[in-house]
């Protein structure tokens, strides 16, 4: 897509520090780390939500991300780490071209991801949200 800063960036128009590529995905630094290591898995393809990108190139960005990680990790000294996927405007996406976040984490980093829990009115209400769930699954 014209405007999309990623896509510039799988075209080669504009620069990233490229820790990996193949024919599918492509995985560079963020520009503005919430730790040093912190990575961004994309589909080549310009695809706004993950729900939109085919399921091989999905697959392929599970396949690999868990690799990057562990090379991030061993870079960085880092215990751990998260990915985060943020999925349209209200998860908190601004870059319209799915992402996955590779974050590495240590002890005592002072990164506060949002948590909080909102708790079921009762088992009903849960089962119900449980049922409706199962139901819309199209897999
Ligand atoms: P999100 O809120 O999930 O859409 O996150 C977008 C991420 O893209 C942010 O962490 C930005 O720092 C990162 N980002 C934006 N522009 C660039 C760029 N040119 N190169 C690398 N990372 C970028
Ligand atoms: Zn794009």
């Amino acid at each position: 897509m014209k405007d999309c800063i990623f896509c510039k960036i799988v075209a080669g128009e504009i620069p990233a520090d490229r820790i990996y590529e193949d024919d599918m995905i492509l995985v560079f630094l963020d520009i503005a780390p919430i730790n040093k290591g912190h990575a961004l898995v994309v589909p080549r393809g310009h695809h706004h939500s993950i729900c939109s990108v085919p399921s091989d190139i999905r697959a392929r960005m599970m396949e690999r991300a868990p690799e990057i990680a562990i090379a991030i990790m061993r870079a960085t000294g880092a215990d751990g780490f998260n990915f985060m996927l943020s999925n349209g405007t209200c998860a908190g996406q601004i870059v319209p071209h799915a992402h996955l976040h590779i974050i590495p984490r240590s002890p005592a980093d002072g990164v506060v991801l949002p948590a909080r829990s909102v708790p079921y009115e009762n088992a009903d209400e849960k089962h119900e949200m449980l049922a409706k769930i199962r139901e819309r699954l199209a897999v």
